[in-house]
């Protein structure tokens, strides 16, 4: 599955995945999956250059860029672009790995990829971050399109760093098409977007409580999340609206723990824009800022907890410290959000249902919301119409709704389980999205 020395974050996404597929009937049923297998987890292509840029002093900078073009057997490569420092071949692989399985479980025809450059915006200016947009968009436009390769946004690219790159290339190819997905409404894109990963997310969970038998569904609930993007910032509105308590949000930097309120998330939001950290915020009597801390053994008391920062944010403490103080749903509005080991915490918890059990699900489902609205613009940019927020809105419940029950059912299908054991959501949607995609090769 891996070529280089080391490919951490690639490896465990291969792992989480093979060791559900391993521990459940699929293999016995359909022994010929086996080779699915491992023709999947080799990418399709992969495509890395150099891009260099201006920085605002008149001085050359350099960066490695990437697109992972994964797997294309259900359409065109979908997935997005990350802007981070840490971004290496082996995150990107873990990603688009993960995208394959993700768009499989929206229903809608996108293949799987990743892509992104070890460039960090934090402290760059507009003209340097568009710069190196430009840059960036000169040398990968040769490899995407329409029909071959779509990106779209991820950690550090938003709608300003799409319009860029949109820009880019039109110019580039001479071309205005839907190459790329969270563009501006007024040039293509669609609405709920940005919403769609955040909200998707609230829905998932609500079919969840639904389904646990929770009357009320989110109404009076306590909620964790982490992260201060664009996922954490449009879950938290959402449950607010549906009548939860948020209690944290944190960024790379530390965490803010309290009540948080819809003019807290709007002023987080505008602080996040101009690439501030959170620890710029000015504390009101409701917040605490802790510097370096994740929110997990913060919280106290939660019912429902949302990491939506990046990958590998919950540890086996954390699980363990979450389910301890009452935590019966978790739900990942990030790639990868729990460690294999966290993830072991909550499956046995699950499995041995006692009274603190609780219930997890994987982010190639619980957040597939964002990738779904960017089919959604896929498709409307192919028609050349935009439809109402309320179009939208439908479209992605009934997404969300599908990929909970898929889940589930595949679950139960394919994995043993005593009796009234909620089936495994991660076990379930690993082994749907992997069966789609092994009969559409
Ligand atoms: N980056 C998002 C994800 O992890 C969205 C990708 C897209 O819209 O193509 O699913």
């Amino acid at each position: 599955m891996s070529n280089l020395p080391s490919e951490p974050e690639f490896e465990q996404a291969y792992q989480e995945l093979a060791l559900t597929l391993e521990n459940s009937t699929l293999f016995k049923k359909n022994p010929e999956y086996r080779i699915a297998l491992k023709v999947v987890s080799i990418p399709e292509r992969v495509i890395q250059f150099r891009v260099v840029w201006e920085d605002d002093n008149g001085d050359l900078q350099v960066n490695r860029g990437y697109r992972v073009q994964f797997n294309s057997a259900l359409g065109p490569y979908k997935g997005g672009l990350r802007l981070h420092p840490s971004v290496n071949l082996s995150i990107l692989k873990f990603l688009g790995f993960e995208q394959i399985f993700k768009n499989a479980i929206t229903g809608l025809n996108m293949g799987g990829g990743k892509g992104g450059s070890d460039f960090d915006p934090k402290g760059k200016s507009d003209n340097e971050i568009r710069r190196f947009c430009v840059a960036f968009m000169r040398e990968l436009a040769r490899y995407i399109g329409a029909d071959t390769d779509v990106p779209a946004g991820d950690i550090g690219v938003g709608g300003r760093e799409i319009g860029y790159m949109f820009g880019a290339y039109r110019r580039e190819r001479n071309k205005f098409t839907g190459v790329l997905t969270g563009k501006g409404l007024h040039w293509g894109g669609s609405l709920i977007r940005p919403e769609a990963t955040g909200y998707g997310l609230v829905y998932y969970v609500g079919h969840m409580l639904e389904y646990a038998g929770v009357k009320e569904g989110w109404a009076g609930k306590r909620v964790a999340i982490s992260g201060s993007g664009n996922v954490a910032q449009y879950a938290a509105l959402k449950c607010i609206e549906l009548g939860a308590t948020v209690v944290s949000l944190s960024d790379s930097k530390g965490a803010l723990i309290g009540e948080v309120t819809p003019e807290d998330i709007e002023a987080i939001a505008e602080l996040k824009v101009n690439r501030k950290a959170l620890s710029a915020y000015p504390l009101k009597d409701n917040l605490k800022y802790i510097e370096g801390a994740r929110p997990w053994t913060h919280v106290g008391k939660v019912d429902i907890a949302l990491p939506s920062a990046t990958q590998n944010e919950v540890n086996k403490e954390e699980a363990e410290t979450l389910i301890a103080n009452g935590c019966k749903f978790i739900a990942e509005g990030s790639n990868m959000g729990c460690t294999l080991e966290a993830i072991e915490v909550f499956e046995k918890s699950r499995q041995e249902k006692k009274g603190d059990a609780i219930w997890y699900a994987p982010g190639k489902a619980a957040n597939c919301g964002g990738v779904a609205v960017s089919g959604l613009e896929m498709s409307q940019n192919s028609q050349r119409l935009a439809w109402t927020r309320e179009e939208v809105d439908e479209k992605l419940k009934g997404i969300m709704k599908n990929a909970f029950y898929q889940g589930l059912n595949t679950a139960k299908e394919y994995v043993e389980a005593s009796e009234g054991e909620f089936p495994s959501l991660v076990a379930g949607s690993n082994i749907a999205g992997f069966v789609k995609v092994a009969m559409a090769m």
